[in-house]
């Protein structure tokens, strides 16, 4: 008989658990300070995105900024096909939307969390209501330090996620971690005049991003997205791609990441050829109203007024700098990023080093009975899916080493 003890009932940890309680020999106990699968609750705006739909691992472990080749072996033994079987299985069934970011039918994330509730009360799997504090390795085993007592376990996982102690824990017994950032973050800008038009998005727009005025080599699927104004900067999806995979770009107040966004998609000639058609079929229009076609109307008219451009002059009577002004705003414009909006990340990149874990057991290099699984790892994916994939899969693997 051996007992596990589990640091953190969020997916990853539960899913340890789960996967640990196949063999009958294995008493568990999830430790947490909060209510045991809480964070499940506002993924995927409480729809729960549970997973992707890329089945081949390699190519499903490229949406990963870090993490990705340590993956390789992770997800060569579940992914995603195996999640929806998982789910399946215990009650949850799922569809594919449009772009592929899989979700359970009934769209209710609370669904997902009372499913794997279920089976941890099928498994007998304690809960325990506490906070660790301190681990110390024992000759045999742990010995953790909560808030309300000490407990003793022979095996242990730290599933604490990006933001618990877990890092300081896993440092006490002797692992690195790498430096801690936020990502997938709304980003703070020094613009300030399209606060006016927070809520508006843009659809499937694109971008080019600099820093220290060099174009930073990013994939192209990262630079293209829908966007969001808010009321201090700039976010959506393509925003949150961008923070992820500048997370350890330093950028600041004096030296900002620029982000450059082009709204129509098209060369600023391609595009000036269309606008210039497009004033002429209406030179009887306020020029607004033209502007109109390719954006919302709101935005319009903050691009006019900080270009100084009257809202109601007639399409016709525009001048030939002006509509040039229009153009590079609709094709480039500008944000300078200072930082990211605090507190509001989805995930932490950075964590327990990936070279002192064996990503065929999720078991610690350099302490034995020890196991890592979920967030508090060095990995962290993009929107999509990937985040909770991450936990699903480790969970998984770090379960079944456990159950021997
Ligand atoms: C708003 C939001 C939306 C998201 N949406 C999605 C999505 O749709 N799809 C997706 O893939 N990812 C999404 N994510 C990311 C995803 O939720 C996380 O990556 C995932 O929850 C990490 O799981 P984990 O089990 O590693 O850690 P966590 O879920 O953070 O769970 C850790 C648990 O450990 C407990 N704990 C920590 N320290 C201690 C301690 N010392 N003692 C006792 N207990 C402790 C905590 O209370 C917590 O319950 C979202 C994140 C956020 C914030």
């Amino acid at each position: 008989m051996s007992n596990v003890g589990i640091i953190g009932g969020g997916p990853a940890g539960i899913m340890c658990a789960l996967f640990a309680a196949q063999n009958p020999e294995n008493k568990i106990f999830i430790f947490d300070k909060n209510i045991i699968l809480n964070t499940i609750l506002p993924t995927g705006g409480g729809r729960c995105n549970l997973a992707y739909s890329e089945f081949n691992f390699k190519e499903l472990a490229k949406f990963y900024p870090r993490g990705e080749k340590f993956l390789y072996s992770v997800f060569s033994r579940f992914s995603t096909k195996d999640t929806l079987d998982f789910f399946n299985k215990i009650g949850v069934k799922t569809y594919v939307q449009d772009d592929l970011r899989i979700f359970p039918i009934t769209d209710c994330a609370r669904d997902v969390k009372t499913a794997l509730l279920k089976q941890l009360e099928k498994k007998n799997i304690k809960k325990v209501f506490e906070n660790v504090l301190k681990v110390k390795k024992l000759e045999n085993g742990f010995e953790l330090a909560t808030d309300k007592g000490v407990h003793k376990v022979d095996k242990l996982v730290i599933a604490t996620g990006g933001k618990g102690n877990g890092h300081k824990l896993a440092e006490g017994l002797g692992h690195h971690i790498t430096g801690l950032k936020p990502s997938l973050s709304a980003l703070v800008t020094k613009e300030k005049e399209f606060a006016c038009v927070s809520g508006i998005s843009l659809k499937n727009i694109s971008a080019q991003v600099f820093f220290n005025n060099k174009k930073l080599k990013i994939p192209k699927n990262i630079l293209n997205g829908d966007f969001l104004f808010t009321h201090s900067g700039i976010s959506g999806p393509l925003i949150y791609k961008i923070s992820s995979y500048c997370a350890y770009v330093d950028f600041n107040e004096n030296v900002p990441l620029k982000i450059v966004l082009n709204l129509v998609n098209l060369e600023d000639t391609e595009f000036d050829e269309i606008l210039l058609n497009g004033l002429k079929d209406n030179a009887q229009k306020d020029v607004l109203n033209v502007i109109s076609k390719y954006i919302p109307k709101h935005l319009a008219a903050v691009i006019l007024q900080r270009e100084n451009i009257n809202t109601s002059v007639k399409a016709g009577q525009l001048s030939k700098k002006d509509r040039e002004k229009i153009v590079k705003n609709l094709t480039s414009l500008c944000f300078n990023a200072i930082k990211p909006v605090s507190g509001e990340e989805i995930v932490t990149a950075g964590g327990v080093d990936l070279k002192e874990v064996d990503a065929k057991t999720m078991g610690s290099k350099l302490v034995s009975d020890l196991y890592f699984c979920g967030e508090v790892l060095d990995i962290d994916g993009l929107t999509g899916g990937f985040n909770l994939q991450n936990c699903w899969s480790t969970g998984y693997v770090a379960g079944v080493s456990l159950a021997g």
